[in-house]
């Protein structure tokens, strides 16, 4: 692997390197509920219980709004979106709209026996979440039985034929799994792994799930010494990079938040992103506003802040790239977007 490869997109939350290589098509996230039946130790949404959700013509309503407004992919997550009874109808209704239509699972979807009903359906992609190729290490982060559920999950989508992508959420308690995962993704069938540096929001940071600088190297290096057929990918790991791999790594614009990525929540709200989704940066409602008058009014925060007008970002070389970082993590750290992603070690 060379880091241009690697590091197609920095963001941790922007799901279209994985599930479609390098293009910067405008992608819409829907979380169809927050119900789960596990209980991730690095889930940033601390999903679980679940609240009000909508039905399948709100849903229907939304996903043509964000059609309508340029999205081309649309992904479905979570909680875990096969607990939605809506979902395979609305894989359908995506793909009738020229929507290329992709889900995450934790495996579910294999063991409630709708895998092929969604293949029916015309699911294009499927991500299956697995964090350690060891059954206790993983079982221990995502949740007894998860190994078992997401690997036959990940085999009976391979089996009918649909694309499935491994994701893994790294941190210091599973960085030196990275090659190992590699060689599972591979035995289970799919055709790329895509590694996320965890994010210090919700139970990762209830949980103190961090990823140290040393462990991250450890991890970037297992990722570059591939040399095998899967598409591998790594998001969130920018700021890991040596300053002559960060000027290097193509990744030409950090944040897509309002820009070429949204996130629509359960109940109808939209965000620039999932981690603003969690710090409650709400843009509008889709349900009750015209979806184009959102991404084109009420991003403008978002869009001031990739000029990155503020220090020590405005007087950083690599400035025009970086854009300052990811400002959601910057909002976390900080109390405002107008600061440099507190990952940055680069002044
Ligand atoms: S704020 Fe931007 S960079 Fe950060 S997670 Fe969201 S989309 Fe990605
Ligand atoms: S100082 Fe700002 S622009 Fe420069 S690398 Fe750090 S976050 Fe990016």
């Amino acid at each position: 692997m060379n880091t241009n490869d690697l590091f197609v997109y920095d963001c941790p939350a922007y799901p279209l390197p994985h599930i479609a290589g390098k293009d910067s098509e405008f992608v819409a996230t829907v979380y169809l509920t927050s119900r789960c039946n596990m209980n991730c130790a690095a889930c940033y949404l601390s999903a679980g219980s679940g609240g009000p959700e909508l039905g399948t013509d709100q849903w229907k309503h939304i996903i043509a709004a964000l059609h309508g407004a340029g999205a081309r992919h649309i992904y479905f997550l979570g909680g875990e979106p096969t607990l939605s009874p809506h979902l395979p109808a609305l894989v359908k209704f995506s793909r009738e709209l020229g929507l290329s239509p992709s889900l995450s699972t934790n495996g579910l979807a294999a063991s409630s026996g709708i895998a092929e009903k969604l293949a029916e359906s015309g699911i294009e992609n499927v991500q299956v979440s697995i964090d350690a190729p060891d059954e206790i290490v993983n079982d221990a982060l995502r949740g007894s039985g998860s190994f078992r559920m997401a690997s036959k999950a990940a085999r009976e989508f391979s089996k009918i034929g649909l694309p499935v992508n491994i994701s893994m959420t790294v941190s210091d308690r599973n960085f030196d799994s990275v090659a190992a995962m590699i060689e599972l993704a591979d035995e289970l069938g799919a055709v790329g792994i895509n590694f996320i540096a965890v994010q210090s929001f919700g139970n990762a940071e209830i949980n103190h799930l961090m990823l140290s600088y040393k462990n991250a190297r450890a991890a970037i290096e297992q990722m570059l010494a591939y040399r095998g057929r899967l598409r591998v990918t790594a998001n969130g790991f920018r700021f890991y990079l040596k300053a002559n791999e960060f000027s290097k790594a193509s990744t030409a614009v950090t944040c897509p938040a309002g820009k070429s990525y949204i996130v629509v929540g359960m109940d109808g709200k939209v965000y620039g992103c999932d981690l603003l989704m969690v710090k409650g940066i709400v843009a509008g409602n889709a349900l009750a506003e015209d979806m184009q008058f959102i991404i084109e009014n009420r991003f403008s925060d978002l869009e001031e802040r990739r000029l990155a007008r503020f220090s020590p970002c405005s007087s950083c070389r690599f400035s025009s790239s970086c854009q300052g970082g990811c400002p959601a993590r910057a909002l976390n750290a900080f109390n405002t977007i107008y600061a440099a992603d507190p990952l940055c070690t680069m002044n």
